[in-house]
């Protein structure tokens, strides 16, 4: 997805605009912590800098400590608690949009899979997406994959 993008929370409280900036191409994740997370079967990510993207309205923030020690943060709308980014400690300046939540969300086609061997079994990948029984390991590995 190209050029300047906006969206925001299901109850209007929060819009942001992202604007063009570093940004990777969207990826699907079927692991059980985005299962877990979004009470949904997986979620749709993409990287971006956080210096691109202008918040608009009232967040609050979700921690979870993953098994590594990282520090995952999630932010969202205060009021609907609709989820809009997430961070992690090991990357900073840089958060995962949630796909789901931008006004052309119709157009975002997750370009990867990861975590395939916890999707749900129900879940068909579409032909000609990249699949993965887990994620990619290394920053170069992520960059081959959705840079
Ligand atoms: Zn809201
Ligand atoms: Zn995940």
């Amino acid at each position: 997805m190209m050029g300047e993008l906006s969206g925001g929370c299901v109850c209007g409280a929060v819009r942001y605009t992202l604007k063009e900036g570093f940004r990777f191409k969207p990826y699907a994740c079927h692991c059980k912590d985005c299962q877990s997370r979004t009470g949904s079967a997986f979620s749709e990510h993409m990287f971006f800098a956080k210096q691109d993207l202008l918040i608009e309205g009232e967040l609050d923030e979700g921690t979870y400590l993953q098994p590594s020690g990282a520090k995952s943060s999630i932010w969202g709308c205060k009021r609907c608690k609709g989820r809009i980014f997430a961070e992690n400690s090991t990357r900073p300046g840089f958060g995962s949009l949630r796909c789901g939540t931008l006004d052309r969300s119709r157009e975002v086609i997750p370009v990867a899979h990861l975590w395939v061997r916890s999707k749900q079994p129900w879940v068909q990948i579409p032909d000609g997406a990249r699949q993965l029984d887990e994620q990619p390991e290394s920053p170069e590995e992520w960059m081959k994959l959705v840079g």
